[in-house]
């Protein structure tokens, strides 16, 4: 059996190697041996299939490459201009310079996270952020915890665990990446009766189904999808109404966690959390973001009875909030109480951002790519699971042309040098047409922008 595999250095000529002695200054000897190992294995099964024998210095470049890849973070900041300002796998809502700022300074060190300055006694890490969500969603008491999923959990497990919760078959839905409300309601141990069809709910339907075990009866906000036609729903008055009947609270999902009317920059009415209060909701569930534009956290505000049933539960400390998010919610609700969300709060800013800004913002990124590169109106999502349908006027950058088949690798070949980037710039790819949208940049990230689609026009050849 003579097909190379002699021919393979051993793990100590590999060690030998002065690009391996370069690595291993940086990088522990145990790690090393153990890649060398691992890429000899690797090696040995492409013998095996019948693959030449590496060279040394194929096997030296795969050990150091492999090494480079374990070393550099794979998660780094991508500019969206993809048209889509709460893009979920794009990590949501950009944060506040305040925001960042505040995230900063509690990771730095220590802070009181739970810890009373006054009497030196053991605090609440709640109380920091309390009296804020109170103050500006008008409800008795509130609590922040991981997300809102999490939020959603931990209300159900504390109050309606082992009993019936009642929802709206129009409202159990699923909020993406295969997530459902339903499945999340579920292992709570609360027993979720659906009520009425997909697209007609009653009053009566919710009267009917409740019974001896009915803990609740709930709403969730259909936050990416919308229901038209020949639909009925239950309004949260009605329901309060029923549920005060009743003597049963009333939990509201309202999804996106919105503190702003939406209606005045033109776009549908979204539920807000002072809203869903004023109505008479006993607990709103929320991200905190989606609409309201801070940093991953779940939302809870509502009647201080029930809150206070939440806090004490032990589910609330597998689900709690850091205190880095905590300061980052903090800095980001301020805003809202200084009534200068709109000027600071980056998806306030790409959203009331005026139309002949993002034109001007446009033909400057046309300018660089140049060419074939063109303005054109288009479309703006709100997305992340808030405002389905909801768009806002825009103007964006197209590169390509529709239905024409040669250069037919021109937009994806222009996306895909734009993603090998240091920042990469994420379009909107449709038909052969490369598409991006300045209204879901930042400003001030324009001077990157620019750069890199001059960069990549120039590699490509478009510019001319
Ligand atoms: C997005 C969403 C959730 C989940 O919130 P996360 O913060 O992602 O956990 C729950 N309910 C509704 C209605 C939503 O839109």
């Amino acid at each position: 059996m003579d097909n190379g595999f002699r021919d393979l250095p051993s793990v100590d000529k590999l060690l030998s190697e002065a690009r391996l002695g370069r690595l291993l200054e940086s990088c522990p000897r145990p790690l090393v041996v153990d890649l060398v190992r691992g890429c000899l294995e690797q090696a040995r099964r492409s013998l095996a299939d019948g693959a030449p024998c590496p060279t040394t210095e194929e096997l030296v470049t795969a050990v150091c490459a492999e090494a480079g890849s374990l070393m550099t973070t794979t998660l780094r900041p991508v500019i969206n201009a993809s048209g889509v300002i709460l893009h979920t796998n794009l990590g949501r809502a950009p944060l506040s310079k305040e925001t960042m700022a505040a995230m900063d300074a509690a990771s730095r060190g220590y802070c009181n996270l739970e810890f009373e300055l006054d009497s030196g006694r053991r605090g609440s890490r709640q109380t920091h952020v309390e009296k804020l969500l109170c103050r500006l969603t008008g409800a008795e008491a509130a609590l922040a915890v991981n997300n809102n999923a999490a939020a959603v959990l931990l209300a159900l497990t504390a109050l309606a665990k082992r009993k019936e919760v009642i929802v709206s078959r129009s409202q159990a839905v699923e909020i993406g990446g295969g997530f459902r409300i339903p499945d999340v309601m579920r292992q709570s141990g609360a027993k979720l009766v659906e009520v009425g069809t997909t697209n007609c709910t009653y009053l009566k339907d919710y009267q009917e189904a409740i019974g001896p075990r009915t803990a609740a009866l709930m709403r969730v906000h259909a936050s990416n999808f919308k229901l038209t036609g020949f639909t009925h729903t239950v309004s949260l008055e009605e329901l309060v109404a029923l549920g005060k009947r009743c003597d049963l609270p009333v939990f509201d999902d309202v999804g996106s966690g919105c503190l702003l009317d939406v209606t005045r920059f033109g776009l549908e009415a979204e539920p807000t959390i002072p809203q869903s209060i004023s109505l008479g909701a006993n607990l709103v569930l929320s991200s905190a973001d989606k609409l309201m534009g801070g940093p991953q956290a779940g939302i809870i505000v509502g009647d201080g009875e029930l809150i206070n049933r939440l806090k004490k539960h032990p589910l609330q400390r597998a689900a709690r909030i850091d205190k880095v998010r905590l300061a980052g919610l903090i800095a980001t609700l301020i805003h809202y109480l200084k009534g200068e969300a709109e000027a600071k709060v980056p998806i306030w800013r790409m959203i009331s951002a005026p139309l002949t800004e993002i034109e001007e913002r446009a033909g400057r990124w046309a300018e660089a790519i140049g060419g074939s590169a063109r303005v054109v109106e288009g479309e703006t999502m709100v997305g992340g699971g808030s405002l389905p349908g909801g768009t806002l006027p825009t103007w964006l950058v197209a590169v390509g042309e529709e239905g024409r088949r040669k250069p037919p690798q021109l937009a994806r070949r222009l996306g895909q040098q734009l993603s090998a980037r240091e920042v990469p710039v994420i379009g909107r790819i449709s038909g052969q047409v490369l598409f991006l949208d300045p209204r879901s940049v930042l400003p001030e990230e324009d001077g990157l922008v620019i750069k890199a689609l001059r960069e990549s026009a120039l590699s490509l050849g478009l510019s001319r």
